[in-house]
């Protein structure tokens, strides 16, 4: 239902969030698809279970609850509707969506070029695993746009783009960095967990594999791991061949949780998008507080490319404090009361946790004097929000001595 005969959306992301996945024609009018346990699926004659066995495609033909019930259908369904790409894969964290779809894409001997400004773990991937796989991995300036193409090799199998860069907040010239690959025959593959496809419309950009840690605001309750691949129609095959040979799948409970959680992602990212800019606009003229790094911002670096590409921004946003020593930061975060420390956001709370850009990058040097702090802008109200930073920048001043 969701797209014509020659592939257009008939209908805008909030109607696809609400409609997409099945139909409850399909589930004794059900508006949600029941939790289907299922390792075995059962086939009543030998001739329709000969007829399901394809050898070309081990995975789609083959009923089997490994690769596929009802309940994940549907979020694969809702998910790829909302991309706009092909179909979705749902993996068992947003992690082993990245590492799947890399292993899935490259083979030995091939050159990947990674954003500098990625996700710590897949760095981390490529310099452990792809390595030892012989794939070689060149990290790039996330501002590149391009001129990429200056960093091309006969074996560059795939660009790499997450965009902004989910610690330090960097917008990718995607659409450059996509037309650059593109003449060039190499893949562009993009961690859009940031944005979601409600903010960033992957496909439409020129991205050719799309990921979700869907943990963040997919399920966006705290409650779930999961990750999702959504790939073109070219690439889907091996794509999902590689997470069939691998034997990841996730569990009906998590796929209805996720779904569940899905429906409302507009709505949630909305909220999130107006607290944080206003918690952003705040931190911005305080006097603790060196820089805010968030694309809404018009004093955001990214700001123009955010404002041209994305659709919205979401709650995740970085503060640079002007310089103070460690235990005015500590005495600050340990006395948050809405703004609770852990990794991981997306889901309806504030969190507000310390990090170091410098350790996880190699081409642009992290310069900035000051500590630096994450924050996830939750469902809270944003008055509450800002009353809680501020008692919080009280305790830093008294611990720094000011
Ligand atoms: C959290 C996160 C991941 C990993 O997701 P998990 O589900 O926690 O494995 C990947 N990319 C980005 C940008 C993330 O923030």
């Amino acid at each position: 239902m969701s797209r014509s005969a020659d592939g257009e959306r008939r209908v805008a992301s909030d109607t696809l969030l609400v409609h997409s996945g099945g139909h409850p024609r399909d589930r004794h009018g059900a508006v949600n698809p029941p939790v289907y346990r299922a390792s075995t699926i059962l086939f009543p004659t030998v001739a329709d279970f000969e007829a399901a066995r394809n050898p070309a495609t081990r995975f789609d033909t083959v009923r089997y609850g490994q690769l596929g019930t009802p309940t994940t259908f549907a979020l694969e369904e809702t998910i790829a509707a909302l991309e706009g790409g092909y179909r979705a894969t749902l993996l068992p964290s947003g992690l082993s969506a990245i590492t799947t779809a890399l292993l899935a894409l490259l083979r030995s001997g091939d050159h990947l070029l990674m954003v500098d400004t990625t996700y710590t773990p897949t760095r981390h991937f490529c310099d452990t695993i792809l390595t030892r796989f012989g794939v070689e991995t060149t990290y790039y300036d996330p501002r590149i746009g391009g001129r990429i193409a200056t960093l091309f090799r006969p074996n560059t199998r795939v660009v790499f783009l997450e965009s902004p860069g989910s610690m330090t907040m960097e917008v990718q010239d995607v659409p450059a960095i996509a037309d650059a690959a593109h003449a060039a025959g190499i893949v562009v593959a993009m961690d859009n967990t940031w944005a979601t496809p409600y903010f960033f419309p992957a496909f439409a950009h020129g991205v050719d594999v799309s990921i979700q840690a869907a943990t963040k605001y997919v399920a966006g309750h705290a409650d779930v791991m999961m990750g999702t691949i959504t790939t073109t129609e070219a690439l889907y095959e091996p794509v999902r061949s590689m997470v069939a040979e691998l034997g990841h799948c996730v569990s009906p409970d998590d796929a209805y949780l996720a779904l569940r959680g899905l429906r409302t992602l507009g709505v949630r990212l909305e909220r999130h998008q107006r607290s944080a800019l206003r918690v952003a606009e705040w931190l911005s003229g305080r006097p603790e507080v060196a820089r805010v790094l968030y694309p809404a911002l018009p004093s955001d670096p990214g700001h123009a490319l955010w404002s041209r590409d994305f659709r919205g921004a979401s709650g995740l946003l970085g503060v640079v404090l002007a310089p103070v020593p460690k235990r005015a930061v500590d005495a600050m975060l340990d006395n948050l009361e809405l703004f609770r420390m852990g990794v991981s956001w997306g889901g309806y709370e504030s969190l507000a946790i310390p990090m170091n850009p410098a350790s996880s990058r190699t081409v642009v040097p992290w310069r900035e004097a000051g500590p630096y702090v994450r924050l996830h802008v939750g469902l809270e109200d944003p008055d509450d929000l800002i009353a809680d930073l501020a008692r919080g920048f009280e305790c830093l001043r008294a611990a720094a001595g000011r």
